[in-house]
C-alpha cells in the first residue's frame, strides 16, 4: 500500500475520532450549562409564580384586616346580640365586605366565631347555606392560640393562620383564620387580657396565577405539566421558598417549589430540553464535520510536502534511467529530520552503487558495470555509426606472484598496475587519438577490460594496447624485486568482429588467449581477434579435452631418442618423449599438445605419468640388460611449483630402486630464466640427489651465463634451430653454438646437441667439442623395445 494512502487511512480515522470525543465531551458540558440555565429561567419563574401567590395571601388578608379594624365590625360585634339592630348591621357589614375590593382575589366565604367557636356571622357567596366550618387542626391550632392569648401568654393579637386549598374544581383557595378583638386594632401590638376574643374566617379564591402559568405555556409551550398542592406541616407564611430538581424521570425532569403553604411541581417534558440541545448538536456535527475535512487536508498537505514529497522525488529518482550508467541523486536542501534522513540514504544508496560498479582493491569499474558500459557504447556506435571496440588483457605468470610472493603481494601487484595504468591512461590525449569515451574494468582476478567508444582508426587501439605492454616490458617491480610477469591482450572491434556485447567480450577474450599462447612472443603481446584465432581457440579446447580423456583412459605412451657419445660414437643415453595414442590426439605431438597442456594445467599429472613410466622403464632395462646410460625426462616448469615434486622424484626413485645418477631432468630455458629461489631451491634438492639436470633448448632463452655457475645444472641442450643452419654457411647461428660450447666448457658443462640430421652437423659438433647428440641422423625416437635393442647393438660404433 501506498504511504499516502496508509496515511489517509490512519489519519481520518484519528482525525475524526479526536474530533468526535472533544466534540461529545463539549456537547454534554454545553448541554448541563444549557440545563442549568433552563433551570434557572424554570426556577424563577416556579418562585414567580410562588410569590404572586403570597402577593395575594396578603392582600386578602389585608382586606380582613381593614375589615375587621373598621368601625362597623367594632359596631356589628358589640351589638348583634342586640336583636332589633342584628338585621341592620348584618346587613350593612354583608354590604361592607361585598364592597371589598380584592383586587382579583375572589371572596368566597367570611364568617366570625366568638371565643367559644360559636358562630357569629357567616356568609358563603358559593353556598348561602353552608354552615362554617373550621377543620380539625385548624380548631386545635386556634384552641391552643386562644388558651395562649387567655393565659396572658402572649400579649400580642396579631395572630392568623393561613391554609391554602385546592378545590375539587381545581380552583385555589385560601383560607385565613384570623383572631381579633373588638377591643383593640389588630395593628396594636399590646392586648389586654380583659380583651374580647373573636376569630374571623375567610376564603379567597387567589387571583395571579394565569399570568404565572402562561409564563409556562409561552415558554416550555406543551411540553410540561405543573401541580400545586397544599402542604399541612406548616402554617406560617414567609416569601422564602426554595426550588429542587427532584430526579430524572424517564419522561423529563421534576421542579419541585416548596412553600409553606404549597407545593408547586413542575415537570418539564425531555422533548422539550431535546430541542434546545438540538441546535447545539447540528452545531457541532457540522463543526466536526469541517473541522476534521479542513484538519486532515492541512495534516496531509503537511505531510505531503515534509515526508511523502522528498521520498516520493527520491523514488522516482531511484527509477530514474542512470546517467551514463551512474546513479544521478539529487540531493535535497535544508536541515530538517526528512531532509538529513534523504540525504543520508541518497549517500548509502551511492555509496552501495559504488561497491556494486567498482572493483574494491583497484577502485576501477566491476565486470557489471563494464558490461552496462559496453551495452551504451554499442548503442551510440549503432545510433552515431561509429565503432567502439575492447580490450581486454591478463597478467601472464601472475599465479606464481601469489604462489611465491602470497596474495597480499598479489593484490598489491594488481593494484599498483591499475593505478599505472590509469595514470598513464590519464596522461593520454584523447582526442588526438581519436577516441570519445572509455571504461576500464577489472573483469576478475588479473584479468582487465577497456570498453571504448567512438574509435576513429584503428591504430588508436594499438597505441593504447602498446600503452599497456609497456607497463610490465621490463617484468613489474614489488619491493625492490622485479617480477617476471607480462600481458597479453586481445582486441575486438565493434561491428567489425562482432554484432553484440557478448559476442564482442568473446572475441577479445579469443584473441587475448591467442596473444598468450603466442609461441614466439610468449610474455608479452597483443593481437587483434580474427576468424582464424577463433579456430585456433577450438583447437585447444579441442586438444585439452582429449588430453583429459587421455590421461583418465591411459592413453599415453613413451619413446626414446637415443643420445649419442661423441668421443665413442656410442649411445650413452636417451631423452624419452611422450605420445598420444588416442585417435583424436594422433595428428598432435608434444610440440602442440604439451603447450596446451601447460597452460590448461593438465601437465602436472602428464608430468607424473612420464616420470613414473620412464623411471620405471629405466628400472627394467637396468634390471634386465645392466643399462648404464643416462635417460633424460622432460619436466614442465609447473613443477617449480609444486612443492611435492622433489618427494614425488625421490619416491619413484626408491619405489623402483634405479641409481638417480642415471637420471637427467631436462627444464626448458625460456621457462628457466624465471628463476625465482625456489625453483633454485628444487633444483638444488633435486641435484643433491644425484639427479642431473639439463637446460633443454638453450639459446631460445635469455640466461645469462654468468648466471650459469649459480645453477645447479649439468648439461646444455643446444636448440635444434640454432643445429639446423650451422652448415647453410650462416656464420651467426654457427657463432652460437660455438660460444655456447666455448662456455660450457668454462663452466664445465656437458653439451648435448640436438637435431643433429647429417654427417656434416654431427662432424662439426664433434670439431668444437661438443660430448653429446642426438637427432634424426642417428635414430628418430623409438619404442621401448627397438631403443634397448640399438643400446645393445651399438649401431654406431
Ligand atoms: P625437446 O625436449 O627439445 O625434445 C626434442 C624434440 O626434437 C623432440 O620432438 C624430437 O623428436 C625432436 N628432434 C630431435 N632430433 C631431431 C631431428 O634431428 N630432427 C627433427 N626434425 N626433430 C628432432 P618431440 O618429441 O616432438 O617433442 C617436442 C617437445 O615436446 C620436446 O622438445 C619437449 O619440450 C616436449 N616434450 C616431449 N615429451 C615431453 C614430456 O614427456 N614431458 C614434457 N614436459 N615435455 C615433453
Ligand atoms: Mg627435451
Ligand atoms: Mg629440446
Amino acid at each position: 500500500m501506498k504511504l499516502s494512502k496508509k496515511i489517509n487511512i490512519i489519519l481520518l480515522p484519528v482525525i475524526l475520532i479526536t474530533f468526535s470525543f472533544s466534540a461529545i465531551y463539549f456537547y454534554y458540558s454545553q448541554k448541563e450549562q444549557v440545563f442549568s440555565a433552563i433551570s434557572s429561567v424554570i426556577k424563577d419563574d416556579l418562585k414567580h409564580l410562588s410569590e404572586e401567590m403570597i402577593v395575594s395571601v396578603n392582600e386578602a388578608d389585608f382586606l380582613i384586616r381593614v375589615l375587621l379594624d373598621s368601625k362597623d365590625s367594632y359596631n356589628f360585634i358589640d351589638e348583634f346580640h342586640i336583636k332589633e339592630k342584628k338585621y341592620y348591621l348584618e346587613k350593612t357589614f354583608i354590604r361592607n365586605i361585598k364592597n371589598m375590593d380584592f383586587n382579583g382575589n375572589k371572596l368566597v366565604s367570611f364568617g366570625l366565631l366568638d371565643s367559644n367557636h360559636s358562630e357569629v356571622f357567616n356568609l358563603n357567596l358559593k353556598d348561602p347555606f353552608s354552615k362554617m366550618k373550621i377543620n380539625e387542626t385548624s380548631e386545635n391550632n386556634l384552641v391552643d392560640l386562644i388558651v395562649k392569648i387567655k393565659n396572658k401568654k402572649i400579649n400580642y393579637l396579631n395572630s392568623v393562620i393561613y391554609e391554602y386549598q385546592k378545590s375539587s374544581n381545581g380552583h385555589h383557595l385560601i383560607k385565613i383564620t384570623r383572631v381579633f378583638s373588638p377591643d383593640s386594632f389588630i395593628s396594636d401590638t399590646f392586648y389586654s387580657y380583659n380583651h374580647r376574643l373573636y376569630v374571623a374566617l375567610m376564603t379567597v379564591e387567589l387571583k395571579g396565577l394565569d399570568e404565572g402559568l402562561a409564563k409556562f405555556t409561552d415558554e416550555l409551550k406543551e411540553n410540561f405539566s405543573i401541580d400545586i398542592y397544599p402542604r399541612d406541616e406548616s402554617r406560617k407564611i414567609s416569601s422564602d421558598s426554595e426550588v429542587e430538581i427532584l430526579s430524572k424521570l424517564k419522561s423529563g425532569y421534576t421542579f419541585l417549589l416548596s412553600h409553606d403553604l404549597w407545593n408547586i411541581e413542575l415537570l418539564v417534558h425531555n422533548v422539550y430540553f431535546d430541542k434546545m440541545y438540538e441546535p447545539i448538536r447540528n452545531w457541532l456535527l457540522s463543526l466536526v464535520f469541517y473541522i476534521t475535512l479542513v484538519t486532515f487536508f492541512i495534516l496531509k498537505w503537511l505531510i505531503s510536502k515534509q515526508i511523502i514529497n522528498p521520498v516520493v522525488i527520491l523514488s522516482n529518482q531511484l527509477k530514474l534511467p542512470r546517467d551514463g550508467l551512474r546513479l544521478n541523486l539529487k540531493k535535497q536542501t535544508g536541515n530538517n529530520e526528512v531532509s538529513v534522513l534523504t540525504n543520508k540514504y541518497i549517500d548509502l544508496i551511492m555509496e552501495l552503487d559504488n561497491i556494486a560498479t567498482h572493483d574494491s582493491l583497484t577502485g576501477l569499474s566491476n565486470r557489471g558495470q563494464f558490461k552496462s558500459k559496453l551495452k551504451s557504447y554499442l548503442d551510440k556506435s549503432i545510433k552515431n555509426n561509429v565503432k567502439c571496440a575492447i580490450i581486454s588483457f591478463d597478467l601472464n605468470n601472475f599465479k606464481s606472484v601469489n604462489d611465491n610472493w602470497g596474495h597480499q603481494a598479489g593484490d598489491s601487484v594488481l593494484k599498483d598496475f591499475s593505478d599505472q595504468l590509469v595514470e598513464s591512461y590519464a596522461s593520454l590525449n584523447w582526442d588526438k587519438i581519436g577516441v570519445s569515451e572509455f571504461e576500464l574494468a577489472r573483469i576478475s582476478g588479473d584479468e582487465f577490460s577497456i570498453a571504448l567508444s567512438g574509435i576513429k582508426e584503428s591504430s588508436a587501439l594499438i597505441t593504447l594496447s602498446e600503452k599497456i605492454l609497456s607497463l610490465l616490458e621490463d617484468g613489474f617491480s614489488y619491493n625492490n624485486n622485479i617480477l617476471n610477469i607480462g600481458v597479453s591482450v586481445g582486441i575486438a572491434i565493434f561491428p567489425d568482429d562482432a554484432d553484440d556485447a557478448r559476442k564482442l567480450i568473446h572475441c577479445a577474450d579469443v584473441a587475448m588467449y591467442s596473444a598468450k599462447n603466442d609461441k614466439n612472443n610468449k610474455n608479452n603481446n597483443y593481437k587483434f581477434y580474427s576468424v582464424e584465432l577463433e579456430f585456433e581457440k577450438k583447437r585447444y579446447e579441442m586438444i585439452a579435452s582429449n588430453l583429459r580423456d587421455s590421461l583418465r583412459l591411459n592413453e599415453f605412451k613413451l619413446v626414446y631418442m637415443p643420445i649419442i657419445d661423441c668421443k665413442t660414437n656410442e649411445i650413452c643415453g636417451a631423452e624419452a618423449l611422450l605420445r598420444a595414442t588416442s585417435e583424436n590426439l594422433q595428428s598432435y605431438g608434444p610440440a602442440e599438445f604439451i603447450p596446451v597442456a601447460e597452460n590448461s594445467g593438465i601437465i602436472k599429472d602428464i608430468d607424473y605419468w612420464v616420470l613414473e613410466e620412464s623411471i620405471k622403464q629405466l628400472s627394467d632395462w637396468i634390471e634386465k640388460y645392466n643399462f648404464d646410460g643416462i635417460l633424460a625426462i622432460n619436466f614442465s616448469s609447473w613443477q617449480f611449483k609444486n612443492p611435492c615434486f622433489v618427494k614425488k622424484v625421490m619416491y619413484l626413485i626408491e619405489k623402483y630402486n634405479v641409481p638417480p645418477t642415471c637420471i637427467e631432468l631436462e627444464i626448458t630455458e625460456t621457462y628457466f630464466v624465471s628463476g625465482e629461489s625456489r625453483s633454485l631451491k628444487m633444483l638444488h634438492e633435486l641435484n643433491q640427489l644425484g639427479i642431473k639436470i639439463s637446460l633443454d633448448d638453450f639459446g631460445t632463452g635469455f640466461t645469462a651465463f654468468s648466471q650459469l655457475i649459480d645453477y645447479p645444472i649439468n648439461t646444455l641442450k643446444i636448440d635444434r634451430m640454432f643445429v639446423n643452419d650451422i652448415m647453410k654457411n650462416s656464420k651467426k647461428d654457427r657463432l652460437l653454438v660455438d660460444m655456447i660450447v666455448e662456455i660450457a666448457k668454462i663452466y664445465e658443462l656437458d653439451v648435448v646437441a640436438e637435431g643433429i640430421e647429417t654427417t656434416e652437423q654431427f662432424e662439426y659438433m664433434k670439431k668444437i667439442g661438443c660430448q653429446k647428440v642426438q637427432g634424426f641422423l642417428f635414430s628418430k625416437p623409438v619404442s621401448k623395445d627397438n631403443f634397448i635393442n640399438l643400446w645393445k647393438n651399438q649401431n654406431y660404433k
